[in-house]
């Protein structure tokens, strides 16, 4: 029998990209090929020049149409076979490529928010719910909020076969996360955009958004952001890598922060568990800190570090692209491969 693919793809929307897909129909057996979109309606092409090209990338089972139906997140292309200006992609496979030995891995803390009829799940119609302080992590029908959908989001990642590792519930009502990793860099951001893709698509049956706005509600409320777990085989075994590792992210700080997602300024400020934005600083166990290493890893004297910075809102495989390319540059010229 013929089956349903989804294909999905990153769009031209700016500053931040939004998800796009649609359904082709194949054949008994047929792989899903190339296939083609107008990009006019996607802000990646003019209207008189409207056609873009789907380049599958990454193909895991459907876990919402189920039976044979698969999922196929593409990367787009132009139709003279060069990858389109949007195609972040295509910008990250040579970095990822060229520091392959390092056998770098990722583990992205993606949050995100819930939010219905304008507001995010589990505020009031008027007014404030209570302060911060019982939502993290929290149980019971007054602290969360959004479970059923989370719980069901979750089962879909595994069914997908995505390297989901945990979820989360966070600081602020309807406020969530969910990790994926660690993996290589290419895999992580593919993963996660197509994890991405189901959350959006199984909240709407709840007529839920699922939104990655870094600062939801403004003044006392936790934005949400990515934090990126990375670490290289060196890291892993060493801790002079390690500080080298950070090191690097501190000479690179500015042009980190440029990369990690639109708004981050309203984000790190300082409060709520982030560093500002234009001060980079990094320290043991310190949530305050830009980047964190875990105390575990102080004390074993390897393992990897958390780059505290990237949004909610961050292209997976820019995070993943500056990180590789700052970091295994650095610990090359260190000679500590
Ligand atoms: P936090 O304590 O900051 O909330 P989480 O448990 O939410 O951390 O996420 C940590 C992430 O780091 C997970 O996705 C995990 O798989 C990943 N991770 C663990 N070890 C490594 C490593 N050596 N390199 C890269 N990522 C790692
Ligand atoms: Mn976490
Ligand atoms: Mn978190
Ligand atoms: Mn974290």
């Amino acid at each position: 029998m013929s089956y349903k693919a989804e294909y999905i793809w990153i769009d031209g929307t700016e500053p931040t990209a939004r998800l796009r897909s649609k359904t082709k129909i194949l054949a008994d057996g047929a792989e899903p090929g190339d296939w083609g979109f107008d990009g006019s309606s996607t802000n990646q092409a003019p209207g008189d020049n409207s056609d873009c090209v789907l380049k599958p990338v990454f193909i895991c089972p459907d876990p919402i149409r189920g039976g044979d139906a698969k999922l196929v997140l593409c990367e787009v292309f132009l139709v003279d076979g060069t990858p389109h200006p949007t195609n972040t992609r295509a910008k990250l496979r040579p970095v990822a490529e060229r520091y392959a030995a390092q056998d770098s891995w990722y583990g992205i803390e993606q949050e995100y928010t819930f939010f219905k009829a304008g507001r995010p799940l589990g505020f009031p119609e008027r007014g404030f719910p209570a302060p911060q302080g019982f939502y993290y992590c929290g149980v019971g029908a007054d602290e969360v909020f959004g479970r059923e959908i989370v719980e069901r989001h979750l089962d879909a990642c595994l069914e997908a076969g995505l390297k989901v590792s945990g979820i989360n519930a966070e600081v602020m009502p309807g406020q969530w996360e969910f990790q994926i990793g660690p993996a290589g860099p290419l895999e992580v951001a593919d993963h996660l955009w197509t994890a991405r893709w189901l959350l959006y698509r199984i909240a709407e049956e709840y007529d839920v958004a699922a939104t990655l706005d870094p600062k939801p509600v403004e003044g006392d409320w936790n934005g949400a952001g990515a934090h990126t777990n990375f670490s290289t085989k060196a890291m892993r075994e060493s801790y002079d890598a390690i500080i080298t590792a950070c090191e690097a992210l501190a000479a690179k700080a500015q042009d980190h922060v440029a990369a990690y997602g639109a708004d981050i300024e309203r984000r790190l400020t300082g409060m709520h568990e982030t560093a500002p934005w234009s001060e980079f600083s990094y320290g043991v166990s310190n949530r305050g800190a830009s980047v964190r290493i875990p105390w575990q890893v102080e004390l074993e004297k390897k393992g990897y570090i958390e780059d505290r910075r990237p949004n909610a809102n961050v292209d997976p495989y820019v995070v993943t692209r500056m990180i590789t390319g700052t970091c295994c540059e650095a610990l090359e010229k260190a000679g500590q491969v």
